[in-house]
């Protein structure tokens, strides 16, 4: 039986209690065991990361691109392997198992050349005969906590750019995914990098998660994943005044309007709302239509919807693998159920499918007849499940984007080049698509929302920046 151990201080090392790593499409299959880590080994990894700081910082330009060009060209190497396991252990098809994982190559490529044009700035200073110097530091050790959707992208778009800046790293994966971490600590410990500066602690949230926030020696998180767990972390960053971080959650609104390209409308919203079984944060869970275009664009998404696969993620006709979990699989339910007793109607799906062998199967849901006062429109589902909601014009459609606590990627689908400009210039999202799924960005450029669903700098891209290092002002008087 494949373990995942934690890795500290250039040791792998197995817990004293275990989880079993199951594959959601087939729930016999249990790919592995991972660690349960404790307080002890979380404060082992905290304190390996301090010792290993001071050198790293201390690391050259050239040193940080050898081992981060070594990690990405590793992980693109491998990744038709790397993205079986992604998909075995999170339920994603094999296409965006393998594309993840590309993904989180190409981010640890990007960082390594970031790490070579690292800049600082000279100003004359006001006062005669003095300079100024402006340079980034790096923070010391950077705690970062990571959600089962994207088991290595999300990892890579926070440690490749925490290396990159001379920190130091704890990495709390998730817990339903241990397999992909594990797989990026191997490829981690070969790379060439001091040990210390890299630990991965699996364990649970509640406990070593929360452990890691408030650790006195950990000096900034980041951290990717639901609201409540944000708002906990906040508070307690805040009260210990430590640099925080959070990408949350979102309800991402994608309007089609009467002008709109009906055929890639469609598939934009099959693609944004659906695939990766709904499980990103930027799927667009609402689908704001104008009334013009409503009846057709209605009976092209049941079309559509009942002619996708649902299925195991590594059969290749399959196009919506499982739920993660049961606990997930009941949520999209309960969810469902809810928005029936409030007088939304089923056009199609939203079954749980008793396929062989068993696993956490939900045919893909639409639903009409909802408006954004319903508790499907207003809380994060986190599944194959997308409402309808029909308006008359272009102002009602925006109005209705709008009207969320989230902010994170918004996208609409027209023709005209005005409603388009306006709608980029007006919708309170970190992320504007037009003619485009909300989901699917690329990974040089800033990643983030705003509202609930992002607080903190953002990341990803050069902006990245921003969160991973400090600023310094020197004024010398030569
Ligand atoms: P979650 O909040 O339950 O868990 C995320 C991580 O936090 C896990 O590693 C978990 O163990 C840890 N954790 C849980 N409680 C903790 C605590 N008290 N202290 C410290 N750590 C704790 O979220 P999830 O269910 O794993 O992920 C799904 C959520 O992630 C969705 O809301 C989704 O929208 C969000 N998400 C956001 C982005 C983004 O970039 N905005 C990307 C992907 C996923």
């Amino acid at each position: 039986m494949q373990e995942f151990p934690n890795y500290i201080d250039g040791e792998w090392c197995m817990s004293a209690v275990t989880r079993p790593n199951i594959n959601p499409s087939d729930i016999r299959d249990v790919i592995g065991q991972a660690a349960n880590a404790d307080a002890a080994d979380l404060d082992r990894a905290v304190a390996a990361a301090r010792q290993a700081a001071p050198g790293w910082a201390a690391s050259t330009p050239q040193q940080r691109f050898d081992v981060l060009d070594a990690i990405g060209s590793e992980i693109l190497a491998r990744k038709q392997e790397l993205g079986t396991l992604l998909s075995r252990e999170e339920g994603k098809t094999l296409v965006e198992g393998i594309g993840e994982v590309a993904r989180a190559g190409q981010i640890f490529k990007f960082f390594a050349g970031e790490a070579l044009r690292m800049s600082g700035e000279k100003l004359a200073s006001v006062r005669p005969g003095v300079e100024v110097e402006i340079q980034r530091e790096p923070l010391g050790v950077v705690g970062l906590i990571t959600p089962w959707n994207f088991p290595i992208a999300i990892p890579a778009w926070k440690s490749a750019p925490a290396l990159c800046f001379g920190n130091s790293v704890v990495l709390k994966g998730a817990e339903a995914v241990p397999g992909s971490s594990w797989a990026l600590a191997d490829i981690i410990a070969r790379s060439g990098l001091p040990k210390g500066v890299f630990n991965l602690v699996n364990g649970e949230g509640a406990d070593v998660g929360a452990r890691l926030v408030a650790h006195p020696d950990v000096d900034a998180i980041s951290f990717t994943g639901s609201v409540v767990t944000g708002r906990q972390i906040a508070q307690v960053c805040a009260g210990q005044m430590k640099k925080v971080q959070l990408e949350m959650g979102g309800k991402n609104p994608m309007v089609v309007l009467d002008d709109a390209d009906l055929d890639l409308a469609v598939d934009a919203c099959i693609n944004g709302a659906f695939f990766s079984t709904g499980q990103r944060c930027t799927a667009s869970s609402r689908l704001i239509v104008t009334e013009g275009i409503y009846p057709d664009f209605v009976e092209r998404m049941v079309t559509a919807l009942s002619q996708l696969k649902v299925g195991p993620a590594l059969d290749p006709q399959t196009q919506i693998g499982p739920a993660i979990d049961q606990a997930q699989l009941e949520k999209d339910l309960h969810y469902l159920a809810v928005a029936q007793q409030e007088g939304a109607r089923l056009l199609c799906g939203g079954e749980r499918l008793s396929l062989e062998p068993a696993g956490f199967y939900l045919s893909p849901a639409l639903l009409a007849e909802t408006d954004n006062a319903m508790r499907i429109n207003r809380e994060e589902v986190f599944g194959p499940v997308a409402t309808l909601i029909k308006v008359q014009d272009y102002e009602a459609a925006l109005a209705a984007a709008n009207d969320t606590e989230f902010g994170l990627s918004a996208g609409i689908c027209t023709r005209s080049l005005k409603y388009a400009s306006d709608f980029r210039r007006r919708v309170r999202a970190g992320m504007v698509m037009v003619n485009l799924p909300t989901a699917g960005v690329d990974y040089h450029v800033p990643f983030g929302g705003t509202k609930g669903s992002s607080y903190g700098s953002r990341e990803q891209g050069r902006y990245a920046a921003e969160f991973y290092s400090s600023v310094k002002t020197a004024y010398i008087q030569p």
